[in-house]
């Protein structure tokens, strides 16, 4: 059996077959820390979640880069608006996601870059292009791309590059531009920019990175020319990643990204959740609501990742009923004496069978929850008749549900609590700031919470349970 995805270049089913097995290089495109993200945000983050615990549970070892957007109109407007620096505006925003990240269960990228921290990988990029011929600098001293000058522009989207109108993110000026249709790579710093310190100096002139380029530049820096896979919600197949791969693939002359994957929109009553339109619910309302994240996630499972899902509290109740109902039996699998083998071996072989085929079958996460809920429906009789469960069934029980997290935490599959791994990310922080004694005193603090954190070979970090906290000794 393999794992076949659907390829947004392709449109098709495909086959999934990794550049250097078992590594998976995965690429996801993060929140704009301009304001808290919104649960529609989070349905794109959980679908990507769901896809790197199954590439897991199959064997791969993922390395999983996330960006924050921090530069941008949108965090540039709002540091304005509230009168201080863009850094500072953008630093609680940063940390609330974390937050939303911890609650809704989705395991940690391995590195989370922000744009302001790869100015100069970016800058390198541009003059790159520069010296490519394909972009040039435009009459108001910002630098754009040509798309006339990458033959293959559009092959993405399906656009036709003619019918391109002058679209969203676009510098306004359009006189300045050779073509109309041209993005800009760099934005020549304007007073607003300056005033809230989103303005770095460039062999081009003074400015500000383009919205995708940050893409460009992270991704390489950390996983290379060609990534495995990229996703996102379907929003940002245009212009977001075409322009991602005009970029990259102009600078590298190598295919960017092998598989594309995009997921659908969350939408309220029909309408895109989206800040926009005021139609939003963050996590933090959830959380605040006292939701179970698990519900969450088991409502969003309950749709195909390539279809739309409207939100509503009616949903949500069903999803908590069901996800009560998954950490009862769990409880009662975890409290039953250990026998029964011949009686459980059907089951549990068909749960899995059902499981892989399922999620082999381009994430189809509705029908993994189908199984399980039929294996829960089936394994509560087995019980009844036989009042003893094999450990083999508990380990496969939690074997999926580490991959769906839709069992509430209390009998659930254990996860590391949010106080630990924003504890780890911070240690990250200051690793890659090289302030190697407070990364040190971390360490210390998560070992005295029972936690050994090791660094992985490609920059990221592990985190183990260790039998005892150092406190308690
Ligand atoms: P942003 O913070 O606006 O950069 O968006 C972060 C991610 O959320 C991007 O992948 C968007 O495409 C995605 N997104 C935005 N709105 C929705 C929505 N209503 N449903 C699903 N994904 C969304
Ligand atoms: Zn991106």
């Amino acid at each position: 059996m393999t794992l076949r995805l659907h390829n947004t270049l392709s449109r098709q089913l495909e086959e999934f077959r990794p550049l250097a097995p078992p590594r998976v290089t995965l690429y996801t495109c993060g929140p704009t820390v301009w304001n808290y993200a919104h649960i529609g945000n989070f349905r794109t983050f959980v679908f990507e979640d769901v896809l790197r615990r199954y590439l897991a549970y199959r064997g791969f070892e993922v390395v999983h880069v996330m960006n924050l957007t921090d530069v941008d109109d949108r965090t540039i407007n709002a540091a304005k608006a509230a009168g201080v620096p863009l850094v500072e505006h953008t630093k609680p925003f940063t940390r609330a996601f974390f937050e939303d990240r911890d609650y809704l269960r989705l395991v940690p990228a391995h590195h989370y870059p922000a744009a302001t921290g790869f100015i100069p990988q970016m800058v390198a990029l541009v003059s790159r292009l520069l010296e490519r011929g394909v972009a040039y600098r435009g009459a108001d001293g910002s630098v754009y791309f040509g798309i006339e000058r990458f033959p293959s522009y559009g092959r993405l989207s399906r656009i036709d590059t003619r019918e391109i109108k002058v679209g969203a993110r676009v510098s306004s000026d359009e006189y300045a531009k050779e073509d109309a249709r041209d993005f800009a790579l760099w934005k020549a710093a304007k007073p607003e920019d300056e005033a809230v310190g989103a303005a770095w100096d460039a062999p081009f002139g003074r400015g500000r990175p383009g919205w995708h380029l940050e893409c460009s530049a992270m991704s390489q820096h950390y996983l290379g020319d060609t990534l495995d896979i990229h996703c996102g919600a379907v929003d940002l197949i245009f212009p977001h990643h075409e322009d991602e791969i005009a970029q990259s693939e102009a600078a590298s002359g190598k295919p960017f990204a092998r598989h594309w994957l995009h997921g659908e929109f969350l939408m309220i009553r029909g309408t895109k959740m989206s800040k926009r339109y005021g139609n939003f619910l963050t996590a933090r309302d959830l959380r605040e609501q006292g939701v179970e994240p698990a519900a969450v996630r088991y409502l969003f499972g309950q749709t195909h990742y390539r279809k739309q899902l409207d939100w509503s509290d009616e949903a949500l109740e069903g999803a908590a009923a069901a996800v009560r109902r998954l950490g009862e039996f769990r409880e009662r699998l975890a409290k039953a004496p250990a026998g029964g083998s011949a009686e459980w071996g059907e089951p549990v072989a068909v749960l899995e069978r059902r499981f892989v085929e399922a999620m082999d079958d381009d994430l189809n996460v509705p029908g993994a929850l189908g199984a399980l809920m039929d294996f829960v429906r089936e394994g509560n009789a087995v019980l009844d008749r036989t009042g003893a469960v094999p450990v083999s069934a508990l380990a496969a029980f939690d074997r999926i549900t580490v991959v769906l997290q839709v069992v509430p935490a209390a009998g659930g599959a254990g996860d590391l609590d949010a106080e630990v791994r924003s504890l780890a990310e911070e240690r990250q922080r200051h690793r890659r700031e090289r302030d190697w004694a407070r990364a040190d005193e971390i360490r210390n603090i998560l070992l005295d919470k029972g936690f050994d954190v090791r660094d992985t070979k490609d920059g990221g970090y592990e985190l183990r349970r260790v039998s005892t906290p150092r406190s308690a000794t």
